[in-house]
């Protein structure tokens, strides 16, 4: 798989894609991770990628060339295209699995007030949000979503089976977990995952899944997941 992130800051991309659990998934090559800096196909001595909007107002607008002529460069035959938008659909673990079955993803990261609505329009597959508010820029989502389709990649992890026991996967909250000491100021470990029993500790660890998911998120049970 393939994911670049289209953006005016590709440094504060690369700095958390060459650490951690990216890096290593890219030195095992079951992924490579770009930033291109959608300045390289501005044509002015400035290199400007906005410009004041049409009907006045504040702020400044994304213009649609320097955007267009970089995914013409960028784009595969197979390329999903997504602009990450407070507008989209609401990112999600279902969503996340969506996307780690593409081939090739290109993030485009808005700025300023937003970008030229034609970009939605007319060049772009898909608009994503991260959640219900604003952020200055859309690096941090693009890198949110590459971070949390990368860990799906088989491979990626170390052990399959912790991915497939986190949170949403099953649309329900992972269970507790613990580790030494057995007691700490008095706070004990539940005696049961001590006692060797598998079958007991794997019965305990769904209930508290169910028991954690009640509390904190009933909004999982009566929506059927995420
Ligand atoms: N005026 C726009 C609006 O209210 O819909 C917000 C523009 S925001 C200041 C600038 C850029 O940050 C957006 O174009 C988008 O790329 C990104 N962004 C901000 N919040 C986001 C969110 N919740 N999810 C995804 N991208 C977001």
């Amino acid at each position: 798989m393939k994911i670049q992130i289209l953006t005016i800051f590709p440094e504060v991309c690369r700095a958390v894609l060459r650490e951690g659990i990216l890096k290593r998934a890219q030195e095992k090559r079951l992924v490579e991770l770009e930033a291109a800096d959608l300045r390289d196909w501005t044509t002015d001595r400035h290199r400007s990628t906005d410009d004041a909007p049409y009907g006045g107002g504040p702020g400044m607008v994304m213009t649609i060339e320097p955007i267009d002529k970089a995914l013409a460069s960028l784009r595969s035959p197979e390329a999903r295209v997504i602009f990450l938008s407070p507008q989209g659909r609401r990112f999600s673990h279902k969503i996340a699995e969506e996307l780690a079955r593409e081939s090739h993803l290109i993030f485009l990261c808005g700025h300023y007030e937003g970008v030229d609505e034609r970009v939605s329009d007319h060049l772009v597959d898909d608009e994503i949000s991260i959640g219900d508010y604003v952020l200055t820029s859309g690096v941090l989502p693009a890198l949110v979503i590459t971070d949390a389709v990368v860990r799906l990649i088989p491979g990626v992890l170390g052990d399959i089976q912790s991915a497939q026991q986190d949170s949403f996967v099953s649309g329900q909250l992972d269970h507790p977990h613990y580790t030494r000491p057995e007691n700490y100021r008095g706070w004990e470990v539940p005696g049961v995952l001590l006692s060797g029993n598998h079958a007991a500790i794997g019965k305990w660890r769904s209930e508290q899944a169910a028991e954690a998911t009640r509390r904190k998120r009933p909004d999982l049970l009566s929506d059927g997941g995420t």
